[in-house]
């Protein structure tokens, strides 16, 4: 049987007319001879498929009123793909029972005992019904609206005066921004109710003891525990805590303000007016054009094509859902990047860091099976933080487009952002940890207790006064908790290693970014400490390793104030 080498080919399928490609490469016999050709063929098959995927995906979510755009995209996510993912396991045993691990394959192979050993027939259903109730999430969510001045308006489009240096228009943007949430926290609260169980469901089905230690196997977390996560709480408490502490203190006083309320928080306190250095999403392409030219001829060359061949969807618009993301077509062996920018500065950080994965996908696309490029999240964020550390030395004269003393608040501003960051990082996964390990998390109002316990210990310094509600509302807008649980934790181990590829950057030039590089060609095919290791940089869960790159971002805050 020919199977299909386009996702043009798959655009219109439905799973009767996939299963039978899988039942042809479930009948060819195995052996070390016919191996390679028929790992090939799967592999150009399961590519096909996904980037059909990928586009129905692409198009859903860059025009959310279209239904007919709609059905395609819960064909492929609620139909075809929960049963495609059946019979890749079932070919990936045939794999694994060969005993063969083809050079190359060993972290693939890896993978795939585990999600064979993890699977059961009975979940399927269940994970069809989470599909629907995350794009229930999605419709809520996509469709909000806020009242501003008189007028209905996207939420992404309030981002400017959330930033605004009048205090009232900010706590007014604030206040719009998250009472959508607020509003629409009993509904939310239902959904997670039945995401909770499904989940634990999926979890005593596998034989797992909870959600928790059932997503580390399906999230082939093969070098790091719980454990080691809880140790990593520990260690941002001992050593961010205090270092955003201090960063707050100094912003309060620079806002000359008795105390610190969230939305004194987005503000900029060294400028009048918020960063916007770009009005449309093309001009914001153009500028990171130049500006990863700055860095690298290569990746500037590979951000070019993504421009010449429209696989940039930037501009806020409405019916576009939220969020932003980069998703790989995996036959065309090109990235697709989409956002929701609006002309702040945030935006073009995003773009950076989008842009790292999108490098990744380009150098990883010259493994020759689609399972040997695309490595865990911990390692595929080290791509895109890098990025935007990397970048933060030419956003100024001569390479980008902001003036000295922009760009030196520019810098200042993402280095702050990085404890921000790690702080919110270690909140979210310690309340998903909590949610699906102490037993209370199918209950809603200890769930939002414990949420709110859980903040105030990572999150000080802001004063939250008269706001519980808005304070709860802020994990119900935090849509990884719905659509990708425990895909959060990555972000923190991933942040800390790129603190280390910038660190050397400054140390060593030039080599660095050759190291950044080797990472990113070597997809998935190596272990996730290897993985780091050739990008410069270590897994760091304690607060020994922690503490030296805090303190070199906290000596750069320093430096970069005084230089403003
Ligand atoms: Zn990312």
């Amino acid at each position: 049987m020919k199977l299909p080498e386009s996702s043009a080919e798959l655009a219109g399928a439905t799973w009767e007319s996939c299963l039978p490609y899988y039942e042809a490469l479930a009948q060819v016999p195995l052996d070390a001879a016919s191996l390679p050709g028929w790992l090939a063929d799967w592999s150009r098959f399961e590519s096909a498929l996904s980037e059909a995927a990928s586009l129905a995906m692409i198009a859903y979510t860059c025009d959310t009123t279209d239904p007919a755009k709609e059905a395609a995209h819960l064909r492929f996510s609620t139909e075809i793909l929960p049963k495609a993912e059946e019979q890749s396991v079932r070919l990936a045993r045939r794999l694994v029972e060969t005993g063969i691990v083809p050079e190359g394959m060993e972290t693939t192979v890896a993978r795939f005992k585990t999600s064979i050993e993890i699977f059961r027939e009975e979940n399927v259903p269940l994970f069809a019904e989470l599909e629907e109730m995350a794009s229930k999430y999605q419709r809520i969510t996509g469709g909000m609206m806020a009242e501003w001045e008189g007028e209905q308006r996207p939420l992404p489009m309030l981002s400017p005066f959330l930033q605004a240096r009048d205090r009232t228009v900010r706590e007014r943007a604030f206040r719009a921004t998250v009472t959508p949430y607020v509003d629409v926290q009993p509904a939310l609260s239902q959904l997670f109710d039945g995401m909770y169980a499904h989940r634990q469901q999926v979890a005593r089905q596998a034989d797992f003891r909870d959600f928790q230690t059932f997503s580390f196997a399906a999230k082939h977390r093969f070098d790091y525990t719980p454990g080691d996560c809880e140790r990593f709480h520990d260690a941002v408490d001992a050593v961010v805590v205090p270092a955003y502490a201090r960063v707050l203190v100094a912003r309060r006083k620079r806002l000359g303000l008795e105390a610190l309320r969230p939305w004194d928080i987005p503000v900029n306190p060294y400028r009048a007016e918020p960063l916007r250095p770009f009005k449309t999403g093309d001009e914001m392409a153009r500028g990171t054009e130049k500006i990863i030219g700055a860095l690298d001829p290569v990746l500037a060359g590979q951000f070019r094509t993504m421009m010449d061949e429209g696989l940039l969807d930037l501009d806020s618009r409405k019916g576009k859902a939220p969020g932003g993301y980069c998703d790989t077509l995996h036959v065309k062996g090109r990235p697709f990047i989409f956002m929701n920018a609006s002309g702040v500065l945030d935006d073009l950080v995003t773009l950076l860091h989008e842009a790292g994965h999108a490098f990744h996908a380009f150098a990883s696309h010259a493994q020759p099976l689609v399972w040997q490029r695309h490595p865990g999240a911990e390692a595929a964020e080290l791509a895109s933080m890098s990025m935007e550390l990397l970048s933060g030395p030419h956003l100024g004269p001569p390479d980008g487009m902001l003036d000295q003393r922009d760009a030196a608040i520019a810098r200042l501003e993402h280095l702050e952002d990085v404890l921000a960051n790690l702080v919110h990082i270690a909140s979210v996964d310690a309340f998903q940890s909590w949610i699906y390990s102490s037993g209370e998390g199918g209950d809603p109002v200890a769930r939002d207790q414990a949420w709110l316990r859980i903040r105030s210990r990572f999150e000080q310094g802001v004063d939250w006064s008269g706001l519980t509600a808005e304070r709860i509302a802020r994990w119900y807008r935090q849509l990884h908790i719905f659509l990708y649980p425990f895909y959060y934790i990555e972000y923190g181990i991933a942040q800390l290693g790129a603190l280390q590829v910038w660190r050397n950057r400054m140390r060593d030039g030039a080599p660095a970014l050759e190291a950044y590089r080797a990472f990113l060609a070597l997809g998935a095919t190596r272990p996730l400490p290897d993985l780091y290791r050739t990008a410069g940089a270590q897994l760091v869960f304690d607060a020994v390793a922690m503490r030296p790159l805090i303190d070199l971002v906290e000596e750069e805050i320093d430096q970069l104030r005084q230089s403003i």
